[in-house]
């Protein structure tokens, strides 16, 4: 790793796996950029977007350079002043509140956001504008894991870090796709299977995707029956005497239930309902049971779901079980999605959260957030409309203005064509982004230019709670402007500029960091100069020790090495102390019947979405990459040979993929890769040369879960035809 004054460390702003970049200026004027052997995270490796990233930032040719604006929805967009961009949204925002009430306005934020920016909105609108109105897209991603950790464990707490993936034996990937979605985290898994060949692997997904063909057993479950899996799993658990009593006993709640719940169906049953041979349960509930280390992984194919809280639970019943957690190797490792997924969570970036992982439902909490921000309004005591509810309202005119920042909705939401109803109907929608490809800006009243990665400074936590310090290392273009600038000069224009009153984001994240003295998340003892210093610090951190604090999670109090991974952090419940009220961890009997928009004669079809390998997201960033775009350049659905053949459909062919609420058109791949029954489409691509026949989520279903409110995107019903 070359190193010189002209080269800083940053992070990755793609995934959650975080991986640590250094971004070299060439003296040309170039950047090149590599991995960051230092990062505990990724040890110097970066997968294909990571490698890419320096490209994104030197296009510049989609960038907005300007603050735009335009009175009227049939006016042309006109370049404007900061001023005026602000005072006109601020006047709009007050006459909007004080007609409707601070329940007519919302801001729909990004996991890309940085922790400084997600704390000032959060700020903004819930301790002075006084509405819960604000949620992130992570809602689309990590609410279901949220609500199962704060459930089970009594915090939204990943008990586990990257260094476990070298001391499991056992992996448990279910509804995931690391290879091609996590790839860093999954060349670790890879490296250590090729110098343990004992490792075994277990992948659960009902298509056959790279993680799936790694895998020493692919379990092909059938859509939505991945409670019942798991539940069979329990089962088997129990019978053959795989469970731990002592910790049972002692450690957790609630496994009668769960016990009388597993043996209502036999594993025969659930294997036939799975769509998988019964042997096959049975093989992964011995290598679980028989393992040293068991690491179960997941993202959206248990998030994503109608029932999502409900599988994230049943999956970390296998470990509470079995004791499965807070010991080297072994735990429940939800996989983000987004960079700063978790940063946004820690300062309360969802709608029914506050700083710190308060509740908008807990007067306490309120009031000490209404002190310390020295609030002029009450904190909102229900919470405010989650990420779907948010165009659910607009369409139906219950709220009046959004404010979207560095999120695209118009791609990213389920039913995009509720969505852009959503948006037409809008009042007044404000788009905050860095660039001209977001397809919200079309829709915009004002629209704001922001600063990109490497353009400002701050802070993001990674997927196993590692928090990194990103710095500013080029200007932005034009007269764009750090999101958290933008955010504390609007609220100058509202009136709040003493409590807003920032010079950089170092002093916002120094008050940030002070709401977390005495929680669960503390890092009341970092600052800038310490991520600096120590590039990386995981929560919660407890205080530098040579500052009166206890470092580390006071490593001088407890002896046992098993307290600590290898990065010397205190290891989340090694003591078998849960986060819940009577400290002990709660495992719920699950029901498994899955209640997704329901297939019939006329689409009859399961349709799943998910990403490729080499995109990110909507592609406003990874598709301007000719590298990127040569693996996959066009969107395509999988469908299964049988499937085809009764539809009459070629491989390569045109089709059009019906559903209830729209339509896309695409060309078949037609492959064994799904199961009869199930069609795959990737969610990336937004409008192609004006045609939104492309979106995947022209046919997916604001259908979510009843408890973390995330959409069901992995279970819509649609018939396929040739076009
Ligand atoms: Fe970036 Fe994720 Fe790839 Fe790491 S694995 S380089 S964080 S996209």
């Amino acid at each position: 790793m070359k190193t010189s004054v002209n080269s800083f460390k940053s992070t990755c702003c793609y995934c959650g796996v975080g991986c640590g970049v250094v971004v070299h200026k060439e003296n040309d004027g170039r950047l090149t950029l590599e991995g960051d052997v230092t990062h505990p995270s990724n040890k110097g490796m970066l997968c294909s977007k990571g490698m890419n990233l320096h490209y994104t930032v030197m296009d510049q040719s989609d960038r907005l350079l300007f603050p735009q604006m335009r009175l009227s929805r049939s006016m042309p967009m006109q370049r404007t002043s900061w001023d005026e961009a602000l005072e006109r949204t601020a006047a709009v925002f007050k006459a909007l509140i004080k007609k409707f009430g601070p329940d007519s306005v919302a801001f729909y934020v990004s996991g890309q956001c940085l922790t400084e920016e997600y704390y000032l909105v959060n700020k903004l609108i819930k301790g002075f504008i006084g509405s819960n109105n604000i949620d992130t897209n992570s809602r689309l991603c990590m609410s279901s894991a949220v609500v199962g950790y704060k459930l089970s464990l009594g915090e939204d707490s990943v008990p586990v870090c990257y260094d476990d993936m070298e001391e499991a034996d056992v992996f448990y990937v279910t509804g995931a796709n690391p290879a091609w979605c996590h790839p860093v985290l999954w060349r670790r898994i890879e490296a250590h299977k090729a110098a343990n060949p004992d490792v075994k692997i277990i992948c659960a997904d009902p298509r056959r995707t790279d993680t799936a063909r790694s895998a020493d057993l692919h379990l092909a479950i059938n859509p939505g029956t991945d409670i019942v899996l798991n539940n069979a799993i329990g089962r088997l658990l129990i019978e053959k005497n795989y469970i731990d009593p002592e910790f049972i006993d002692n450690h957790t709640n609630g496994f009668e239930s769960f016990q009388v719940k597993v043996f209502e169906r036999t594993v025969e049953e659930s294997a036939a309902l799975c769509g998988i041979d019964a042997n096959d349960i049975e093989l992964a509930a011995d290598w679980i049971g028989k393992s040293k280390g068991f690491l179960s992984l997941w993202t959206m194919g248990l998030n994503q779901s109608v029932i999502g809280v409900n599988k994230n639970l049943s999956l970390i019943n296998l470990h509470l079980i079995t004791g499965r957690i807070g010991k080297p190797g072994n735990g429940p490792f939800s996989l983000t999605g987004q960079p700063n997924a978790m940063g946004g969570r820690e300062t309360g970036g969802l709608a029914n959260i506050l700083p710190a992982h308060r509740e908008v439902t807990n007067p306490a909490h309120r009031e000490e957030m209404e002190a310390f921000w020295n609030s002029p309004v009450k904190i909102a005591d229900k919470p405010g409309l989650t990420a779907t509810e948010m165009f659910d309202a607009l369409a139906d005119g219950r709220l009046k203005a959004i404010w979207i920042i560095n999120t695209n909705p118009l791609v990213s939401m389920p039913d995009l064509n509720l969505t852009e109803k959503a948006l037409n109907n809008a009042r007044f929608v404000v788009v905050q982004d860095v660039s001209n490809r977001a397809d919200t800006v079309a829709f915009a009243d004002v629209v704001l230019p922001a600063a990109a990665w490497l353009e400002k400074e701050g802070t993001m936590t990674n997927a196993e709670r590692r928090i990194t310090h990103l710095p500013k290392v080029l200007d932005a273009p034009g007269e764009a402007l750090p999101d958290a600038e933008i955010i504390w000069r609007f609220a100058e224009k509202m009136g709040f500029g003493n409590e807003f009153n920032y010079n950089n984001p170092s002093e916002v994240y120094d008050e940030y960091v002070k709401v977390t003295a005495g929680t669960n998340i503390d890092v009341s003892g970092v600052s800038y100069d310490l991520l600096r210093e120590r590039r990386s610090v995981q929560w919660p951190f407890w205080g530098r020790k040579d500052e009166g604090g206890r470092d580390e999670g006071g490593k001088e109090e407890l002896e046992s090495a098993e307290f600590y991974d290898s990065t010397g952090t205190k290891r989340l419940f090694a003591d078998r102390r849960f986060f819940t009220g009577d400290k002990r961890a709660r495992i719920f009997g699950v029901a498994d019947e899955n209640t997704s928009e329901p297939v019939d004669s006329d689409f009859p079809l399961v349709l799943t979405t998910g990403r490729i390998r080499d995109q990110w997201h909507t592609m406003t960033k990874t598709g301007r990459v000719a590298k990127l775009n040569q693996h996959i350049p066009q969107p395509f659905l999988q469908i299964n040979p049988k499937d085809a053949r009764l539809r009459n459909i070629a491989d390569g062919q045109l089709v059009t993929v019906l559903g209830r609420r729209g339509e896309v058109r695409v060309k078949a791949q037609v492959t064994e890769d799904v199961k009869p029954g199930l069609c795959f489409l990737p969610m990336h691509w937004g409008k192609i040369l004006g045609s939104s026949l492309n979106r995947a989520n022209n046919l997916t279903n604001t259908l979510a879960d009843p408890k973390s409110k995330e959409p069901d995107f992995k279970f819509s019903a649609v018939e396929v035809a040739p076009y």
